[in-house]
């Protein structure tokens, strides 16, 4: 059976990949599956253990990093976030694709170990819209939307070591983009 496709999804915080991940989800061009990350971050209003995040302590993620349990992972802002190796290798042996959305640190761990992934970069317009964006959650303070804009200019610096780049004008334009984007991957004769 042919493998299926590792899909990562990745940009600056603040762009909106969590928004345009969910369009890409409640309106599929086919299917694919989620990796629901591991996190040792608090569960917000909402939010399911084991469809929005697995919910872990901090004890039980340094043992699956140690364990090498972990695709990937990444600290952020204080709090671990990582890929479940065994739920990607599983569901890519079944043929079907599967679909990361995750920070560009953790991207990058990926293209090293799966240079054969789809890497999709999903970018801001540009700054002055990041800013207002981030600027908008409304809870940081200046030095903070300081720091989270460094690190939005580092990050939009590695989108030459991803396959495609998405601009984030609007969430149903963007969703569709990567949808064509996935589409079109499937006819690809080489691959890394
Ligand atoms: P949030 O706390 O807002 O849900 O997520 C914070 C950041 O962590 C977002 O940029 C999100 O894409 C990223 N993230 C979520 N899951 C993972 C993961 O498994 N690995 C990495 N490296 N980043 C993740």
């Amino acid at each position: 059976m042919t493998r299926g496709l590792l899909i990562v999804f990745s940009g600056p915080s603040g762009v909106g990949k969590g928004t345009v991940r969910k369009e890409i989800f409640d309106t599929p061009s086919h299917s694919f599956e989620y990796s629901v990350s591991a996190t040792t971050r608090a569960k917000r209003e909402g939010e399911v253990d084991g469809v929005d995040y697995h919910f872990i302590s901090r004890e039980e993620f340094e043992k699956m990093i140690e364990n090498g349990e972990m695709l990937e992972y990444a600290e952020y802002v204080g709090n671990y976030y990582g890929t479940p190796l065994k739920y990607v290798n599983e569901t890519l042996d079944k043929g079907k694709d599967v679909f990361l959305e995750i920070e560009v640190k953790g991207a990058l761990q990926v293209k090293e170990k799966a240079p054969d992934g789809v890497f999709i970069f999903l970018t801001p317009p540009d700054l002055a819209e990041l800013r207002k964006r981030i600027t908008g959650r409304g809870t940081d303070s200046p030095e903070v939307i300081e720091q989270r804009m460094q690190t939005a200019r580092e990050e939009i610096e590695m989108m030459s070591l991803y396959d495609y780049a998405v601009v984030n004008d609007e969430v149903h334009h963007a969703a569709e983009r990567v949808k064509n984007i996935i589409k079109s991957e499937h006819f690809r004769v080489n691959r890394v």
